[in-house]
């Protein structure tokens, strides 16, 4: 492996040159998308739409379980492409990415063909249905553009595109540039492994800056975006224009509440896996903790303790807890969060720095405490390794503490006391609440992953994240006799017209007087004129 930058600012425009950012080593480097690339991947997966839709789903979810054989096949590589281009530690890129890749592709392959069959609608009006049926058909959108980031590079933009391809879309895909070589990963894996037909799947090399909006506008039918709650807000405001649908997975500033009779053991091991796992660069970590005033002291503790024990270094050493952050620029943010608590009188318990003896963009492990919702590390998303710890007096303010944020993502509350436990979680604003765990459920595709408030919009995973890419078509058909030419409701009206519609307004809200509705509606011809 070589080391080096792009060589000016000019190749950094033309070319992505990919690092590991534990060792600096240059993993791969390929030529940027031009904008006539990115017009061409939109031709190509609008061409091959409709063979594609047509296929049937059975038909579509062969292709992907050829995909998941082929990363079961080569499981290896796949994960140690993922913790080189993120320096992530392997055991997380396993179970965090591959894992949940496998596990969304085995379930849905079986369950999209149940989820996506026809589904009758049953009328209720007895009249209505007696000559009508109704049912929903599963249509796919077309053109689906899926943005994904850099913290989860292969579970989080594969979440997108297997449902999309699944459902019968095409796919534009754009990885973030940080992890271009991920993305071609991903790529490999459907052409090699699932052998999709040219231009189903059509990937873009291009920075956040310079991909324009042409991604995000028709033929587009759809957008699925991960990625900071900024940019989901302008990618929405161009979505709007063309009133294309998104599903918007963006920030986090996750709190964790510990009660006062929670398992510390537990919770303080949750507390620095929730905090620190992938480098705390997580929309779900648990950027926030709020412990019960009795039991705080021995909380931090326990925490400083163990957090004292994390192993830092690049990913691919196998006895390593913790990676590097993805680039200096996130580094920066971090470092700057922790300055601003400290002038505003946080203390740091431990970490607080980069390690000394490290090359790549590390930062240690920090825990803070005596911290307020002032400071920046309580309000902004960090999106990296600190942990900030705060007493509460009452369950109330420990609530009020947790909803005070722009963000609903994730959130957990430790509790030996179950029915405490729910009931505290439904007063929180967020759109997974765990009990005596964190952030994890991302890894049970079957489970809704959604944000309130500037988390988000949409659903990804779970059979409604499915359902985000079809329109529900509603089919009502006719199977009315010859003999009926009109209906109740056309022209002309008339008195009689009127009097048969407000028998029938009686007679469907009040049943028992249906049977002489019906009587004089079709059996003594009384208001045959107005039928048929
Ligand atoms: P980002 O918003 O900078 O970039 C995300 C993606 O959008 C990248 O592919 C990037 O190249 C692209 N992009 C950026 N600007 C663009 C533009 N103007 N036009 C088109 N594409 C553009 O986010 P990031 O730094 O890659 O990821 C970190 C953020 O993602 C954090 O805020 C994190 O919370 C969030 N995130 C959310 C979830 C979730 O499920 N809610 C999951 C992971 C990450």
């Amino acid at each position: 492996m070589s080391r080096r930058k792009p060589a000016s600012q000019e190749e950094a425009k033309t070319r992505v040159v990919s690092i590991n950012p534990a060792t600096m080593e240059v993993i791969g480097e390929m030529p940027m998308s031009t904008p006539e690339d990115v017009k061409q991947a939109i031709r190509a997966a609008q061409k091959a739409f409709g063979g594609w839709a047509r296929l049937g789903v059975a038909a579509r979810a062969q292709y992907l379980l050829r995909a998941r054989d082929y990363i079961l096949d080569h499981m290896d590589d796949v994960t140690t492409t993922i913790s080189m281009d993120t320096g992530k530690p392997m055991v997380e890129a396993l179970n965090a990415e591959v894992m949940v890749v496998v596990d969304l592709i085995t379930q849905y392959a079986k369950r999209a063909v149940r989820l996506l069959e026809d589904d009758p609608l049953p009328l209720t009006n007895p009249v209505i249905r007696m000559t009508k049926s109704s049912k929903i058909v599963y249509q796919p959108l077309g053109v689906v553009s899926v943005v994904s980031p850099w913290n989860y590079p292969f579970s989080l933009a594969m979440s997108g595109i297997i449902f999309a391809l699944l459902a019968g879309n095409t796919v534009v895909f754009k990885p973030s540039t940080e992890v271009a070589v991920v993305g071609k990963k991903i790529e490999e894996i459907f052409t090699k492994g699932a052998v999709l037909p040219a231009g189903v799947l059509n990937m873009i090399v291009a920075a956040g800056s310079s991909v324009g909006t042409a991604i995000f506008e028709p033929p587009v039918q759809k957008i699925v975006f991960t990625g900071s709650t900024a940019v989901g807000k302008w990618i929405q405001q161009v979505a709007a224009k063309h009133f294309i649908p998104t599903v918007m997975e963006l920030g986090g500033k996750d709190p964790m509440i510990v009660l006062d009779d929670a398992d510390l053991e537990m919770a303080s091991s949750g507390a620095v896996w929730g905090a620190f796992t992938n480098c705390g660069q997580v929309c779900s970590s648990v950027e926030r903790v709020y412990v019960a005033r009795s039991i705080y002291d021995r909380f931090v503790q326990l925490v400083e303790a163990k957090t004292k024990k994390l192993r830092i270094g690049s990913g691919l050493d196998f006895g390593v807890d913790m990676g590097p952050m993805i680039s200096l620029d996130q580094l920066g943010v971090v470092e700057n969060q922790v300055m601003d608590a400290i002038a505003k009188g946080a203390k740091v318990v431990t970490g607080g720095k980069r390690p000394e003896h490290l090359n790549g963009y590390f930062y240690e492990p920090t825990v803070l405490t005596q911290v307020n919702h002032d400071m920046k590390v309580m309000r902004d998303e960090t999106f990296g390794p600190v942990l900030p710890i705060m007493p509460f007096e009452a369950e109330d303010e420990a609530v009020q503490l947790a909803n005070d944020s722009i963000y609903g993502l994730t959130a957990s509350v430790w509790t030996r006391d179950r029915s405490r436990a729910e009931s505290i979680a439904r007063r929180i604003q967020a759109g997974t609440v765990a009990v005596n765990d964190h952030a994890y459920t991302y890894g049970l595709p079957e489970t809704p992953w959604q944000g309130m408030k500037e988390s988000g919009t949409g659903v990804s995973h779970s059979d409604r994240g499915l359902l985000e890419f079809v329109y529900p078509q509603h089919l009502h058909l006719d199977h009315s006799p010859a003999i009926m030419k009109r209906r109740l409701w056309w022209y002309p009206y008339s008195k009689e017209a009127y009097e048969i519609q407000k028998m029938a307004t009686d007679a469907f809200a009040r049943t028992k007087n249906l049977p002489r509705f019906l009587a004089n509606a079709f059996l003594n011809g009384k208001y045959r004129k107005t039928l048929f």
